[in-house]
């Protein structure tokens, strides 16, 4: 639990500055998802906390975006260093609320802090163009200005990381910020926003609610919010762009996915094996980036499935709370295990082959915690349910194709459209591939091609609605504004043409 946690209540939000309560009775219980046990009580914030969070970032405004932007990249170094001091206890924080290993949240905070560091570069992030002489006499030059009030809404799965492809950015453009943590994990946020403050951040510059749908609905509505960036599931998403759009505001929504990887004939059958179950049942699946569906190209499936069978048979479950850490960790809630439970049973019903099962997993060490084992399904077809839905669990699809025109029809047919890889040896074929596979993030010999901080976070159909992607140069264009300043100057009496 966060200090500031302990002190004033079980989940504060900051406004103007102050750690304060909700005054909202309604609240949902914070869980350890491998035991079951409830850490803390998360308030569903309303819409007279969004006006004060609303009316606070919007009177320091003013004065932060005129802090220049050195100014403002040494709050950020100073940011840095102590998430790295803190590094451990953050992590260890993420996997008591979320679940996942350690070593996972590490990963995730790794990936977050490279979003803070990037935003450290903030001074020659801003450039802009300038010429000289563009017309006789006339320079041009183009400046980037921060839009006002930002918000940012975050999903379950990256407690800290996902938070990071927001505020960071936004702050360092010269924004203030509104941020909605997920009701599910609320406390490794208020962590990092709490060294955020420590690290001298100006009161009103960055405010944190709580709440779910209500908040969202005051945030899209709000007429002092200029722009929404927004994480989750692809139906939240596409109704966070629809309304956010309709009420003026610039958006950029991610949202599900359904990642492919094809491993081709000559591909390295154990390199193969390794990445496809890391990137399928790492963090217990919940990842906008796992790689849930192989598919074997021909000769490749002979070699691969038995070995992705022994290896998914492999796949140590446990509490991730305590030592020593397991493979694998529980999912975020009880409901969202039925529901894996629930797809991989429609596997069974639609006619695909469950070559391991995970469903009647047992953790007798931590025996109300939510797991589900790792768990392979041969013979998935393109319109089953397991193929369709996002399932966001410990469950690899293969799905076997005859040649890479088969198996690019297979992933290019998703509507999904954020991950695709392959693994082969061969240059020709990867850069085929890399020319004619439809998806925003492409991985060769790399199962999980998640673009880090310098790159955008590139979905592409349903698993995005907007025009600018979160991170590098596309974060930055999406957090300003361009000016376009033409200029001319005249000797007294020059150019004169006209006088009375
Ligand atoms: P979610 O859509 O249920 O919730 C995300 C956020 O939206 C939360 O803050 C929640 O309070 C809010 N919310 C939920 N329902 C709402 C509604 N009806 N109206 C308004 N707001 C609502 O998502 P989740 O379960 O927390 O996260 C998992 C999803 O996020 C997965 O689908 C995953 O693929 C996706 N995700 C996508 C990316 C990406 O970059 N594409 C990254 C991480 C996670």
């Amino acid at each position: 639990m966060c200090a500031v946690a302990t002190e004033l209540s079980p989940c504060p939000m900051l406004i103007d500055g102050d750690w304060i309560d909700s005054k909202e009775i309604d609240r949902v219980p914070v869980q350890n998802p491998s035991t079951g046990e409830v850490l803390s009580e998360m308030p569903m914030g309303g819409k007279a906390e969004i006006e004060a969070a609303v009316a606070a970032a919007k009177e320091a405004f003013p004065g932060w975006s005129q802090t220049p932007p050195v100014e403002r990249a040494r709050l950020f170094y100073r940011y840095r260093s102590l998430l790295e001091e803190n590094f451990d206890s953050i992590a260890e924080l993420i996997t008591r609320e979320h679940g996942k290993t350690l070593g996972e949240s590490r990963g995730g905070l790794y990936r977050g802090l490279e979003n803070v560091e990037y935003a450290c570069g903030i001074p020659t992030l801003l450039f802009g163009d300038t010429i000289e002489n563009l017309a006789a006499g006339i320079d041009c030059e183009t400046f980037f200005e921060p839009l006002g009030v930002c918000a940012g809404i975050t999903p379950f799965n990256f407690p800290a990381m996902v938070p990071m492809w927001m505020f960071p950015l936004a702050l360092a453009c010269g924004n203030t910020f509104v941020f909605k943590p997920s009701e599910m994990v609320p406390l490794s946020s208020i962590r990092i926003i709490e060294l955020l403050v420590e690290a001298g951040l100006p009161k009103g510059v960055l405010n944190l609610v709580h709440g779910a749908v209500e908040t969202v609905d005051a945030i899209l509505e709000h007429p002092d919010i200029k722009a929404v960036s927004f994480v989750g599931s692809t139906p939240v998403a596409k109704y966070i762009y629809e309304t956010g759009t309709r009420h003026g505001k610039r958006v950029q929504a991610n949202g599900s996915a359904k990642n492919y990887t094809i491993v081709m004939p000559d591909a390295d059958i154990n390199k193969s094996v390794e990445g496809i179950t890391g990137g399928a049942f790492g963090c217990a699946g919940e990842r906008c980036m796992a790689s849930s569906t192989t598919i074997p190209v021909g000769e490749a499936a002979k070699e691969l499935i038995p070995t992705l069978k022994v290896a998914t048979k492999s796949v140590k479950i446990g509490p991730t709370d305590r030592m020593p850490q397991p493979d694998l960790g529980p999912v975020i809630s009880s409901k969202h295990r039925d529901r894996v439970n629930s797809l991989i049973a429609s596997g069974e019903v639609e006619g695909a082959k469950i070559l391991s099962d995970g469903r009647s997993v047992k953790v007798p060490e931590a025996p109300n915690g939510y797991y589900v084992g790792a768990t392979l399904v041969d013979g998935v077809e393109q319109e089953m349910t397991l193929n369709r839905e996002e399932v966001f669990g410990p469950v690899l699809n293969v799905m076997r194709a005859d040649n890479l025109e088969a198996a690019l029809e297979i992933a290019n047919g998703s509507s999904f459209g954020n991950g695709t890889a392959i693994y082969t040896e061969s240059g020709k074929l990867a850069r085929e591939f890399k020319h004619r596979v439809k998806t925003g993030m492409v991985g060769i010999n790399v199962a999980v091609p998640a673009s880090m901080a310098m790159f955008p976070f590139a979905g592409w159909n349903a698993s995005f609605f907007g025009d600018l992607h979160v991170q590098g140069k596309e974060g930055v264009a999406f957090y300003t504004q361009q000016k376009v300043i033409t200029s001319r100057w005249f000797a007294q009496g020059e150019g004169d043409v006209w006088k009375q």
